[in-house]
Order: structure tokens, then C-alpha cells, then sequence
């Protein structure tokens, strides 16, 4: 059993911090957010991920998870100190460290000797160096020569399945300029038998920009190959299905549709291009595939001026808010950059989302947001599927049609069958599936 303190109580460090009690150890979750220490204190979580409540009332029951606001409580006894703050997007897409610099400098004066400091979040590349600085620099005077280790252990979790992600990774990594430390964090690890990899810290930061762009690129890859699909004639579902069927290509992240989003691809992508231009490199696929990204959510305003004409006074309905089915997250979310955009052309917004509408009521103000997906779209002039949660999957196409005024459906997400549509009577779009008459 080990001490464990987990800074910051978002999606990462909550997870983490309650995995960890799960594990045996004792764990104490930090966030300066008091409305959140306090609704986590009376056992509610402040946000949706599956799995995650009953395994945090479990492990407070069990005594093993502890909340607060106080780095003096929370850590003089940890023998490890994760950081698990935000790591947003800069101005000019670069990663904004201010959170990360301030919970180092608060975690200085109460480090125990021999403490690991254990950085993941998403950070650029020399940020492990800079931790140890500024904990080095905030040492109070008495308690200069402490012995502390700063370890580099990016966090690979998706939202949306996070527990699961967290207690069967595919791999831990761990950076460090001192073998041992990454050690002494592998070694938390161990209980889950997973491959793990030391590296030197850079390399481990290096490794989760270019996952997370790589899988982005996956994405804007066969996005565009959707658009070439439509042209042509092509049905872009199974030429990705063809090519995740060669094992060298593999079958995930090639689901065409209105791109990614949430709050990890865009800001990592953007502050890795950003890294590779500050040091002299000349980022083009990184660039490409943020532009590719940005037309997808373009397509579905230029599809419905295409067949409603002008948006003036049209009302529009989105199915699906958050930026992926199974989270609330609306962090950089494809339905409220699509929203605005509907809104400049003077559309009026009808949504329903399963669990993100309490956020994207303060982001909308103006939209109505219906009880269930057929109260969404009622009297819409057309609707878009943004996000293919499952229960979007099982709707009754013609009770979704007799709703709405004008038969217009598109499906952003690729989710039904183009002739169910049809037949239902909707003028039905969907991403890169041409019109090439199905087998029969
Ligand atoms: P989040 O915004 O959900 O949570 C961050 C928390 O840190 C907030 O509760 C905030 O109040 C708290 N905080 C900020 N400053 C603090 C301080 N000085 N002391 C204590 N608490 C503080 O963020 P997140 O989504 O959990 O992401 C955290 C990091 O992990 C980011 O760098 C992100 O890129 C990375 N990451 C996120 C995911 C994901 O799916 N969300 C996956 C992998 C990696």
C-alpha cells in the first residue's frame, strides 16, 4: 500500500486517483474547485463517466479515497504526487502551462523527502525539467537538499470508458532522469500486468503528442477519403472497413464523420504543430489535418444551404451535443462550433443530447432542448446527427420524420442505413457514402 496524492479532480484525475484506491492504496484527491470537493464529498460525481460512481462510493466506503482542497493535508504523507491539471490551448495553440506551474510551486513546501512527483498531464516536451525547477525554487529555505524525483507518465485513458482504459492499458510509460524512480512508479502499476516502457522524460511527452496526433490523422485521413468517396461514387463505410481489415492499417479511428473534437485532439494536435514550428520544423500533415478537420464541420452548413437555401428563421435540430457518445464532455465539441455557426446564419437551434445538455444549455442559451430525440426534432426543418450515441442508433426513422416539418436528415455520424432512411422519407446525407446503387 502506498500514499497517493492525485492533483486536480478532472476526468484523469479522478479516474486515477479512485483506480488507484481500487488497487489498495490510499489516495486523496486534491482540486482547488471547492463546489467539486464539496459535491464529491457527499458522494456525487461531477461528471458522467461510466463505471466511475460506484467505484468511487466503494472505495470512500472503504476508506481508501479521500477528498480535499488543502495541499497541507493532502501532501506531507504521499509517497507519490500526481499532477492531473488542464493543459489548455494557448492563444496561439500552444500548450498553457499555468496550471501545471502553479500545483508544482503549491506542492513544494510540503513534499515529504524521497516524494515522486508524477506529471499526467498532457505537457510539451522539456516540461518534466521545468517541474523539478520550480518544485527546486519553492522550497522553503529549511528544507533546501530535499530528495524528490519528477516522473513523466502520460495518461492514454478515453472519456467515455475511462475506467476500463485505466485498469487494462495497452501500455504505461514512464519518463525519468533517474531509472529508479520510474521504477518505484511502475511498480503502482504492476497489479495490472500491462507492458510498460522507461524512457527519458522528453521522449515520454513526445510519445503522447504523436499518439494523439496520429489517431487524429487517422480520422482527417479517411475524412478526406470520404470526400473523395462522394464524388466518385464510393461507399467510404467500407473501404474503411476493407482497410482495417489488413492488419497493418487496423479498423479503429476510421470512422468517417464530422471530425474530431473534445478536449484533447484539438489542443494536441495544435500545440505539437505549434512545438514543431517554434523549433524550426515545417509541420504540413499536422496543419492539413487540423484544416481537413475544420471543413468537415463546414460540410454540414454547406449541405443544408444547398438543400433549405437560406438558414434565415430555419429551424434545425442536433442530435448529440457531447463530442463523443458515453461522456458529458462538451470541451471543443463538433455540435456547439456546428450551433454557432448554424446561429450566424440565423437558424434557430433545436437539441437533445443523453447526458451533456446541463452544459450546453449554459453554452446555447437560446436553443430549445427537447425531453427526448423526437420532442428535439419536432417541427425542425432538418436535423443532424452529430454524435452517434447508441440511442440514436434504435430511433423509429418515420416517428422522427412525422415530427418534423421538412424531411431533411443528415446523418453526421454514418449511423443508419441510407435506403431505411429513404424509405422512411427523408432526404437523407450522409459523410463520403456516394450514390453508387447497393449490391443486390
Ligand atoms: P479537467 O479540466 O477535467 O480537470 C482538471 C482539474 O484540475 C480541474 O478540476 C481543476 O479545478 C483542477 N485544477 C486546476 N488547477 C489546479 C491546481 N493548481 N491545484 C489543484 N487542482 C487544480 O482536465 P482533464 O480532462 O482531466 O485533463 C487533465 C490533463 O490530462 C490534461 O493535460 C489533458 O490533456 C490530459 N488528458 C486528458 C484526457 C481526457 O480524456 N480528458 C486523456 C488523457 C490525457
Amino acid at each position: 500500500m502506498k500514499r497517493i496524492c492525485v492533483v486536480g479532480t478532472g476526468y484523469v484525475g479522478l479516474v486515477t486517483g479512485t483506480c488507484f484506491a481500487d488497487l489498495g492504496n490510499q489516495v486523496i484527491c486534491l482540486d482547488i474547485d471547492e463546489q467539486k470537493v464539496a459535491r464529491l464529498k457527499r458522494g456525487e460525481l461531477p461528471i458522467f463517466e461510466p463505471g466511475l460512481e460506484e467505484l468511487v462510493l466503494r472505495n470512500v466506503a472503504a476508506g481508501r479515497l479521500h477528498f480535499t482542497t488543502s495541499y497541507a493535508e493532502a501532501v506531507p504523507e504521499a509517497d507519490f504526487c500526481f499532477i492531473a491539471v488542464n493543459t489548455p490551448a494557448g492563444p496561439e495553440g500552444e500548450a498553457d502551462l499555468t496550471q501545471v506551474r502553479t500545483a508544482a510551486a503549491a506542492l513544494a513546501p510540503y513534499l515529504k523527502d524521497g516524494a515522486i512527483v508524477v506529471n499526467k498531464s498532457t505537457v510539451p516536451i522539456g516540461t518534466a525539467d521545468r517541474v523539478d525547477q520550480i518544485i527546486e525554487r519553492h522550497l522553503p529555505p529549511e528544507r533546501r537538499g530535499l530528495r524528490f524525483g519528477v516522473v513523466s507518465n502520460p495518461e492514454f485513458l478515453r472519456e467515455g470508458n475511462a475506467v476500463a482504459d485505466f485498469m487494462h492499458p495497452d501500455r504505461v510509460v514512464l519518463g525519468a532522469t533517474r531509472r529508479e524512480d520510474a521504477e518505484q512508479v511502475a511498480a503502482l502499476y504492476a497489479p495490472l500486468k500491462c507492458p510498460t516502457l522507461i524512457t527519458d522524460p522528453r521522449t515520454a511527452e513526445m510519445i503522447k503528442y504523436a499518439s494523439n496526433a496520429f489517431l487524429a490523422t487517422k480520422i482527417s485521413f479517411i475524412n478526406e477519403v470520404a470526400s473523395i468517396c462522394e464524388r466518385l461514387g464510393a461507399d467510404v463505410r467500407l473501404v474503411a472497413e476493407g482497410m482495417g481489415r489488413d492488419a497493418r492499417i487496423g479498423r479503429a479511428f476510421l470512422d468517417a464523420g464530422l471530425g474530431w473534437g473534445g478536449s484533447c485532439f484539438p489542443k494536441d494536435v495544435r500545440a505539437l504543430a505549434h512545438m514543431a514550428a517554434v523549433s524550426g520544423c515545417h509541420p504540413q500533415l499536422l496543419r492539413a489535418v487540423i484544416e481537413i478537420n475544420k471543413d468537415q464541420r463546414l460540410k454540414v452548413i454547406q449541405k443544408l444551404r444547398e438543400t433549405l437555401g437560406s438558414l434565415e428563421g430555419q429551424t434545425i435540430a442536433l442530435l448529440g451535443l457531447a463530442f463523443k457518445p458515453n461522456t458529458d464532455d462538451l470541451r471543443e465539441a463538433p455540435a456547439l462550433e456546428i450551433a454557432h455557426l448554424l446561429q450566424a446564419d440565423g437558424a434557430l437551434l433545436r437539441a437533445y443530447d443523453p447526458v451533456a445538455m446541463e452544459g450546453a444549455r449554459r453554452a446555447l442559451p437560446d436553443a430549445y432542448f427537447g425531453t427526448d430525440p423526437y420532442d428535439a426534432v419536432a417541427g425542425a426543418d432538418a436535423t443532424v446527427v452529430v454524435t452517434d450515441w447508441n440511442e440514436f442508433k434504435q430511433l423509429d426513422l418515420g416517428r422522427l420524420r412525422a415530427a418534423m416539418a421538412r424531411p431533411v436528415l443528415i446523418d453526421g455520424r454514418n449511423i443508419y442505413e441510407p435506403a431505411a432512411a429513404r424509405a422512411a422519407g427523408f432526404l437523407y446525407y450522409a459523410i463520403g457514402r456516394g450514390t453508387a446503387e447497393a449490391v443486390k
